[in-house]
């Protein structure tokens, strides 16, 4: 028995929460070898050995570089930089032959893809791409990447040669730096000399910002999809370059579990995921078995962890004929922690995935041909898959916002999908298409099955139980109009893809007054930016028609007015300056006198102040809500928000903020102090944002006029007397709605929706709580359509209640305004056509006049 389990052994019969320091040798984590003596061992550049402490990320970077300095087997790209500027690695490790030709082995294995007829496996390398603790608090990924790197470098065994000659392994170690240096932090600053194994203590109790996230405190293994962030930009990107064969995704899940591997639950895969991938997944599943059998330790698969999200590690390359494997291991979180197995050490978590990257190195070499031939096929099928489809591609359209459908487009050319330009206006389903407005993405090309997945509006499925979102359909998220298409027929294309247009140069001249067209996404930014250089900004709270040099043009009600007669002297050149950092319409009119509507010096020209937002954070609120409220106003509209912690909020002065924005939450009776507080500071003039549960408890506090039915009320609508214990979790995922499009219809009068063309409005919600009726005359912003659902799972009884319910209440309290939505306008930072509601509460609130 090796030196390092003998000692937990006896550690066990001792006190459980004082325990001495865990040193592991170097044989505890990998076979005892005559390793080359050339090659650093990362306790020579660390200082201390693997699993001793938790490693930092330049420490990570430190070891990958010295380790390609002196090894020919191993090379480090930088791919990028996380938010607060580390380094995203790319460790590339194949025989030292390999290294010489990488370009060439890279454009070889993508140019198989499309060969006519099938290429010989036979010469191919194979690439495996090992990906490594995306969540920061899971962090043995991250440590055993370090010793898995030293032995593919340091081994002469055979195997390990084999793996050199026959593979390119792309090795990412640290998934999300940011994450995993905030959680090495907090782990290494509360390790004493003796460890402390008590689940109470401080090290394994995280703060409210946990190491899972990234800089903003997003879930980055939701991302690969979305493409918000640049960890996951610059992945993607090295995705699509070398389309790997193999690709690990090493997590940990919680401490009183074993280890888990993929595959999950089969009717939980993604529909457009073929079986042919299920059985490759299951092939490799032997070797980990066998890995694990070998060690005597536990593990389990086929349960848990859907793999139906298209956005997570482990099931977007499922999709591009890859085969995503996810690992979980029960963590240590911290150096050492009691579990119903016994005392759980950061060293075994470590030994664990280096265990499962070596095992998936062994299987992945003995399916070689298969993986490849399998990839080959799978990039094959789309021309039979394509044909046998009931529809031939998309339609998309946006005339409005031209800055929101750009996002789009570009989005999907990301993920390598190819959009056209149409050439004549057409006309699908009854929706008219313009040339000028709209694009077309053909089914038949390489990603059919992504782009199936993207629009897909599927509404029933094999399996109702979902670990995460069932509906992506980004279409929706962005608000875009489109349509099926079936038949080619209907659309005429241009020869060349979609190209985003270059940002035009507005040239202004003198002119009475300037007006900002408001549909388009980055207006409200634009405005903020002339507020913050103390430009005077009136928002036309109705339509009006003037004349600007282009001819008569209609101005819709939200359209933000730079009247010359109000500025400051020489306003003229910071004014064209400001206007040219963005690409914004922005038109003269010559006259206050208008040709119809309201006159320029119309008392429906509303004084616009610039915000100044307070964000309510800390415990007892949703970390995702608020950090995506953070990003959105710090990203897309220029100014860093100042969030408060809830505990603190009674001490806080709120005078000078103009706006407070209160996310999903727990809030009780414990707030009586905050409500108190918020109702003042409402009445003196303030505008309140609240959504989800802090509309509902406002609204049952009387502060936001409205009926609610609870999250608790709506799952009690189930009737569960007939039921069987076992029919427990299948009645769970039915009451639960784990995230779904539903359609709302928006008052295009009201000033919360202005900068909208169209009355419906797809919305995403995850959670039931609602607001069902704003008792207030003209409260309701917005309403569910009698049958709401878009895409993605609800149960019957759930849709039809909310098919009753409102979607955004909004009312005068005394001097200022509260506004109440039941879902999160920001989710996952991709909702574009869902934010214009934050950002016209935030310009145009205070216009909020319901009697
Ligand atoms: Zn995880």
């Amino acid at each position: 028995m090796r030196r390092f389990t003998t000692k937990i052994l006896i550690s066990i019969s001792l006190i459980l929460s004082v325990f001495c320091s865990v040193a592991a040798e170097l044989d505890f984590y990998l076979p005892k070898e005559k390793f080359d003596s050339n090659i650093p061992t990362p306790e020579s550049v660390l200082g201390y050995q693997v699993g001793d402490w938790h490693v930092r990320h330049d420490q990570l970077v430190l070891y990958f570089k010295t380790l390609a300095k002196n090894s020919d087997r191993v090379s480090v790209k930088v791919i990028g930089k996380s938010h607060e500027q580390r380094e995203l690695l790319q460790v590339i490790i194949t025989s030292a032959e390999h290294q010489k030709k990488l370009d060439v082995i890279q454009q070889q294995h993508i140019a198989r893809l499309s060969k006519s007829s099938k290429p010989s496996a036979k010469k191919s390398p194979l690439i495996v791409n090992l990906n490594y603790s995306v969540h920061g608090d899971e962090p043995s990924g991250s440590n055993a990447s370090l010793l898995v790197a030293y032995y593919l470098a340091a081994s002469n065994n055979p195997e390990v040669l084999s793996y050199l000659d026959n593979m390119v392994i792309l090795l990412d170690p640290s998934l999300n730096p940011d994450g995993l240096s905030r959680f090495a932090q907090w782990a290494n600053q509360h390790k004493g000399q003796n460890l402390n194994a008590d689940p109470n203590n401080r090290e394994h109790v995280q703060d409210w910002i946990r190491g899972r996230v990234n800089h903003y405190w997003f879930d980055l293994n939701r991302d690969w999809l979305l493409l918000q962030h640049p960890e996951s930009q610059a992945r993607i990107e090295q995705y699509h370059l070398w389309r790997p064969n193999v690709l690990t995704d090493h997590h940990e899940m919680g401490t009183n579990s074993t280890f888990f591997f993929q595959p999950g639950i089969s009717s939980r895969k993604n529909p457009f995921t073929p079986d042919k991938n299920v059985e490759l997944t299951k092939r490799l599943a032997m070797f980990h078995a066998k890995a694990f059998d070998q060690q005597n330790q536990l593990y389990f698969t086929e349960e848990a962890f859907d793999d139906f999200y298209a956005g997570k590690g482990s099931t977007y390359p499922d999709l591009h004929g890859s085969i995503g494997i996810l690992f979980e291991q029960a963590s240590s979180r911290g150096h050492l922690q009691e579990s119903v197995n016994g005392l759980l050490d950061f060293p075994t978590t470590i030994k664990h995935q280096i265990m499962a990257s070596f095992s998936t190195l062994e299987g992945s070499l003995v399916n070689k041909t298969d993986l490849l031939d399998f990839q080959y096929d799978f990039a094959q099928e789309y021309k039979k898959l394509a044909k046998k489809a009931d529809h031939v591609g998309y339609v998309l359209s946006e005339k409005q916002d031209k800055t929101r459908f750009n996002k789009l487009l570009t989005l999907l050319q990301k993920h390598d999908i190819q959009v056209y330009p149409i050439t004549k206006n057409t006309e699908v389903n009854g929706h008219k298409y313009s040339k000028q407005d709209s694009v077309y993405v053909p089914l038949e090309q390489p990603q059919m099955r992504l782009i199936q997945s993207i629009f897909s509006d599927r509404q029933s499925f094999n399996d109702n139980t979902f670990y995460d979102v069932s509906s992506w359909n980004l279409a929706m998220a962005f608000n875009i109009t489109y349509d099926k298409v079936d038949s080619k027929r209907l659309v005429t294309l241009a020869d060349k893809q979609w190209h985003k247009p270059n940002k035009q140069m507005i040239n202004l001249t003198d002119s009475y007054s300037y007006a900002i067209d408001w549909a388009d996404y980055q207006a409200p930014a634009l405005t903020y930016a002339l507020l913050n250089a103390d430009f005077k900004v009136r928002a036309a709270l109705k339509p009006f028609t003037a004349v600007t040099p282009a001819g008569s043009k209609k101005f819709a009600a939200g359209t933000m007015l730079i009247n010359a007669g109000l500025q400051n002297d020489d306003w003229l050149v910071s004014f064209k300056r400001i206007v040219n950092e963005f690409n914004v319409p922005v038109s003269s009119i010559s006259s206050g006198l208008t040709t119809s509507g309201i006159d320029l010096g119309s008392r429906n020209m509303m004084v616009v102040n610039k915000p100044n937002v307070l964000i309510v954070g800390g415990f007892g609120t949703n970390s995702y809500e608020v950090g995506e409220t953070w990003y959105l106003l710090d990203k897309q509209l220029g100014f860093s928000p100042t969030i408060i912690e809830k505990r603190w909020l009674t001490n806080t002065d709120f005078d000078k903020y103009t706006h407070i924005i209160m996310t999903d939450g727990n809030y009780s009776k414990a707030d009586e102090n905050l409500l108190l507080k918020l109702k003042i500071w409402t009445q003196n003039g303030g505008v309140l944002w609240s959504q989800k549960r802090a509309a509902l408890w406002l609204a049952n506090n009387d502060v936001l006029q409205t009926t609610t039915l609870s999250q608790r009320e709506m799952n009690q609508r189930f009737n569960k007397s007939e039921l069987n214990y076992g029919d427990m979790e299948r009645i769970a995922g039915k009451q639960r709605i784990a995230g779904a499009f539903f359609n709302m219809e928006l008052d295009l009068s009201h000033p919360l929706a202005f900068g909208f063309s169209k009355p419906l409005l797809p919305v995403f919600k995850n959670r039931t709580d609602l607001l069902m009726d704003g008792t207030k005359p003209f409260s309701n912003v917005a309403k569910y359509t009698k049958s709401p659902l878009l895409a993605g799972y609800a149960d019957k009884t759930n849709v039809t209640t909310i098919g009753q319910a409102t979607g955004l209440v909004a009312h005068k309290y005394g001097k200022g305004v509260v506004v109440g939505m039941t879902d999160n306008p920001n989710f996952r930072s991709i909702m574009y056509g869902t934010n214009k509601l934050l950002f016209n509460a935030l310009f145009l609130g205070s216009a909020v006049e319901a009697k």
